[in-house]
């Protein structure tokens, strides 16, 4: 006997928790199976530690090194929504070709996804063609953060403080990545409204963490700490 599902029965086991929309790349927590797109998952835990589903405990430090590519149900997504692979192949390389990049290889098994992915505008991409911006190989080097708030005297001229200050951060992300990383956090319109510093020495875009914390950090033992306040404007 043929047994018909209507699609509308299926959708909630086919779409991610997080934007409601179809899968596009699932990914499922490895430590509760719950699965959502690659893109929200890594966005969401970035912030924290917890399975927006069940809210199960992931990690205490880094809930990313648990999660994993569910290639069999995006497979079975794909094969019940018709016409959803092309379009999404289409936005990819749209993304891509807007940026004057080739398309990454998709699903490679020896990747890991880096904290850093947030950082996709042009005018924070490393100059260097290295697939640092999405992934990175799993030797790489990851460095902890601490990002304090340092509150300016003029009140008008006010941020929020993030909600977490400890991050942990690939060794070549930029100063750019952190500031655009604290401005998606803070809602800000631009990255450049924020100054980011080290032992009070306001810090230009390009410097990566890497090098901070071998020119400029010695406690190393300790997160590197940066500080972050609203740029002060010199013609104000
Ligand atoms: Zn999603
Ligand atoms: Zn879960």
């Amino acid at each position: 006997m043929e047994t018909k599902i209507k699609l509308t029965e299926l959708v909630e086991f086919l779409s991610c928790g997080i934007c409601n929309g179809y899968l596009i790349d699932a990914t499922a927590i490895t430590e509760c199976l719950h699965t959502f797109c690659k893109g929200c998952i890594v966005k969401y835990l970035k912030g924290k530690n917890t399975c927006p589903t069940c809210d199960l405990l992931i990690s205490q430090s880094c809930a990313l090194n648990f999660i994993r590519q569910d290639r069999t149900k995006q497979d079975l997504v794909y094969k019940l929504v018709p016409g959803l692979k092309e379009r999404e192949a289409l936005e990819e390389s749209k993304f891509y070709a807007d940026l004057g990049l080739p398309v990454p290889e998709r699903n490679s098994p020896d990747k890991e996804i880096c904290e850093t992915s947030e950082c996709k505008t042009e005018d924070t991409l490393p100059k260097r063609q290295e697939p640092i911006v999405h992934e990175v190989q799993k030797q790489e080097e990851h460095i902890a953060l601490c990002l304090e708030y340092d509150r300016p005297k003029d009140p008008k001229r006010k941020l929020k403080p993030l909600k977490r200050k400890y991050l942990k951060c690939s060794s070549y992300a930029t100063v750019g990545h952190i500031k655009k990383f604290i401005s998606g956090k803070l809602n800000l319109e631009s990255c450049k409204e924020v100054d980011v510093l080290c032992n009070d020495e306001i810090l230009g875009k390009d410097h990566t963490l890497k090098f901070l914390s071998a020119t400029r950090w010695k406690l190393k033992t300790k997160p590197l700490l940066l500080h972050y306040r609203p740029r002060l404007d010199l013609y104000q």
